[in-house]
């Protein structure tokens, strides 16, 4: 099955319609993080490839834009159908590239898929307004256009969802893109975009560079004027750098940066629920994503039970790969990710805290590092600053809600928080007080197609979902045209109203 699989992706660069190889023919290899085996060979994109990929996407830019709402549309729901379709190919290849197990890859091409239904349904609602100036004395028709050419840096992390989170609004919005592919996880945009191939997408709407020097390609196109949007999800640094970047030809962008979501236990929580969502929003993806919970901060009341519950479930949690059936925690996707889990929590260590489970990396083939639980985290640990993107949940005290929100927005991050209490009135005030774009109220899992996906701080700009998603690929205008009527009156007929 994995090799039948393997052999039917698609392993090329895809410009203006066609799979191509790199232009000096270069390539690089793509590994299974639960082995260490290489998967495929990729064709590594050159600068002047990504360059050959914007041509291609600005000269298929005015017709896609005139491409009526509902063609694209239709489009998009087509390929969100062959998608379910397709559904279990999906999922295995993000099991074997990335490492997530295969029940949570399935979960992705769900969430990744609910993108496409999503902004197909959001295509055919682009409007507009008309409306009188508070003079009287004119009309102001506002309207929306594709902000043109966009360029679409994603990360490994969640190889479909963060494609299909970014190409779903900008080809809903009428703009062609360019998408540079994670290089530790291509695969699974290249078989993508070939099924976007396949449901009739023109040539030249979406292009993909998967390339294994991110910096070469990524410069040129980010320079060439004919580039009005970048769309990137990944580290803040990097982040920091393209925005550097982009204000050279005052790009439009988007931002999802890192994050170091504070998750808030109060002592009238209801303990079952927040375990429940302490593990998933800690342990999904093995803890590897943006949204992954990265400080338990947990009233002195319920500390310990809430501990002594969590730490139970942990231990019982089946590590392997992915591919394996049961298997709650798969590889971390590189032997840097294993050796930052395990600095931060020797360092954790050191200053105090104790291992109630776990704590240390887990020996090879693959990259694996068990399931951890730590308390008593003092104040100064680097693990309560640094994301840790590892299965590692570090929890300390608090006493006072005061002291609780500010330790929560004590950080230069602020995308998400999760916070559990049975009280309205605190659910409501934690609602107003927290420096977060979004709050996991009584629940460890705050991704919905649905909803405006984003951070304050450093965690970004923009966002990406609801009825905000496609507005990040729009440019809004407007027409200023006198009063119709006022106008004749001065003419012809007098006042005509
Ligand atoms: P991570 O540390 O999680 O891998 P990165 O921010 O390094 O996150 O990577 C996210 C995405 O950004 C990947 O697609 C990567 O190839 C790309 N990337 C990394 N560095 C650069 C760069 N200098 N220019 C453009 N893209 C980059």
């Amino acid at each position: 099955m994995t090799h039948d699989l393997l052999s039917r992706i698609p392993t090329g660069l895809f410009i203006d319609g066609t799979w191509q190889d790199a232009s000096d023919g270069s390539t690089f290899a793509v590994h299974d993080p639960a082995t260490g085996d290489v998967l495929v060979e990729v064709s590594s994109a050159t600068a002047a490839d990504g360059l050959r990929a914007l041509d291609a996407a600005d000269r298929a830019r005015a017709d896609w834009a005139a491409t009526p709402p509902r063609q694209r549309a239709e489009l998009l729901r087509a390929a969100f159908d062959l998608l379910q379709e397709r559904r279990d190919d999906f999922a295995l290849l993000m099991t074997l590239e990335m490492g997530k197990p295969l029940a949570e890859a399935n979960g992705e091409v769900t969430y990744g898929g609910e993108f496409l239904r999503w902004f197909a349904e959001e295509a055919v609602r682009i409007g507009g307004s008309y409306g009188t100036n508070p003079e009287g004395s004119g009309r102001t028709i506002v309207s929306h256009k594709p902000v043109g050419p966009a360029y679409l840096i994603t990360p490994w992390n969640f190889p479909l969802a963060m494609a299909t989170r970014k190409i779903a609004p900008a080809l809903a919005a009428g703009c062609t893109v360019v998408v540079k592919p994670a290089e530790l996880t291509p695969l699974t945009t290249l078989l993508f975009v070939d099924l976007l191939r396949e449901v009739g997408v023109p040539d030249g709407v979406v292009n993909v560079v998967p390339t294994s020097d991110a910096k070469a390609v990524s410069a040129p196109i980010l320079d060439d004027r004919r580039l009005r949007k970048l769309s990137f999800t990944g580290s803040t640094p990097v982040g920091r750098s393209l925005l550097a970047q982009a204000s050279e030809n005052v790009l439009r962008t988007s931002m999802e940066l890192g994050g170091n979501a504070p998750f808030l236990v109060f002592a009238d929580a209801d303990l079952d629920e927040a375990v429940a969502g302490a593990l998933a929003a800690k342990f999904r993806n093995t803890g590897q994503a943006c949204t992954a919970a990265n400080r338990f901060l947990v009233h002195e009341d319920v500390a310990a039970e809430f501990a002594d519950r969590l730490t139970a479930r942990v231990e019982a949690m089946r590590v392997g790969p992915g591919t394996e059936d049961g298997v709650a925690i798969g590889p971390l996707i590189d032997d840097r990710a294993v050796a930052k889990a395990d600095r931060l929590v020797t360092d954790a260590v050191e200053r105090g805290a104790v291992v109630r489970t776990g704590g240390h990396p887990i020996d090879g083939p693959g990259t694996f590092y068990a399931p951890t639980v730590l308390t008593d985290v003092q104040p100064g640990s680097a693990i309560l600053t640094d994301e840790i993107f590892g299965p590692v949940l570090a929890i300390a005290t608090f006493a006072t809600d005061d002291e609780a929100i500010t330790r929560a927005n004590d950080t230069e991050y602020g995308l998400v928080a999760y916070a559990f209490t049975e009280d309205p009135a605190r659910g409501q005030r934690l609602m107003e007080r927290l420096e977060t774009g979004m709050l996991g109220l009584n629940t460890g899992v705050v991704s919905n197609a649905s909803a405006p996906f984003g951070g304050v701080k450093q965690s970004g700009m923009g966002r990406e979902g609801g009825a905000e998603g496609i507005s990040e690929y729009l440019e809004t205008m407007y027409t200023l045209t006198p009063d119709p009527f006022r106008k004749r009156s001065t003419t012809t007929t007098g006042d005509a109203r």
